[in-house]
């Protein structure tokens, strides 16, 4: 295992005790399932990608909605260039700043057909090089779409591994490059899954249930730092 990449710092934890944290949210959390939804269960690579970018800053629901509506007019790279940006922003207007997402939609089916075949790449690089996709996306794609062993992090990891001293960044994609850097391989396969749990019903946003967390003992949240 890797130490953590901003391993020095008292607010990360050593190699050991990042192999304990994930330990032991494997014990108490759910991982990785046959049937975990991915962006946003998506039939195929394409779609997922258009999916995850409509789902920038949009709460589910609204993503929900704007991607069935998309999916009603075209569902491929070569259909979805048939559209005018026009009518592409106004079928994905529920999930917000749609005008520079029908940008990138109509600039990512361009670069698509033009330099890749119309083939989604399977690999972070080739992914984030696709117009409106970022490391995020990137990497909820490479996890939820072809199964690699990615820890992708949204709000709820990011969260969830600061605090806990996993990782000591202060954007998500940093986070994503130490958690990277830092978990052991065994932990990359479920680790979002983990985490992601954890955020949601321990390590929550505005309480977090330390009285009851299993990691209050490792944890870096309350820890005094130079
Ligand atoms: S002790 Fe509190 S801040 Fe630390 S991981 Fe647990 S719930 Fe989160």
């Amino acid at each position: 295992m890797a130490e953590g990449a901003a391993a020095g710092s008292k607010r990360v934890l050593s190699a050991q005790e990042t192999e304990t944290v994930f330990r032991r949210l494997s014990q108490h959390m759910p991982g990785r399932t046959p049937t975990a939804k991915g962006p946003k269960d998506q039939p195929d690579p394409f779609r997922s990608v258009i999916s995850c970018l409509l789902s920038a800053q949009s709460r589910d629901v609204n993503t929900a909605a704007a991607t069935k509506a998309l999916f009603e007019l075209a569902t491929t790279p070569e259909g979805m260039r048939e559209l005018s940006q026009e009518t592409i922003a106004a079928a994905i207007k529920p999930c917000g700043l749609y005008n520079m997402k029908a940008r990138n939609i109509e600039r990512l089916c361009r670069f698509l057909i033009e330099e890749l075949d119309g083939t989604v790449p399977a690999t972070r690089e080739g992914l984030m090089q696709l117009p409106g996709i970022g490391r995020k996306c990137a990497d909820i794609v490479l996890s939820f779409t072809f199964g690699k062993d990615v820890i992708a992090v949204d709000t709820h990891v990011h969260r969830a591994a600061n605090r806990i001293g996993l990782t000591g960044a202060k954007t998500a994609d940093e986070t994503a490059r130490q958690l990277e850097a830092a978990a052991p391989k065994w932990a990359l396969r479920d680790g979002h899954f983990w985490l992601i749990q954890f955020g949601k019903a321990v390590c929550l946003s505005r309480r977090p249930k330390c009285d009851a967390c299993f990691l209050a003992d490792i944890c870096r949240f309350n820890a005094v730092t130079d």
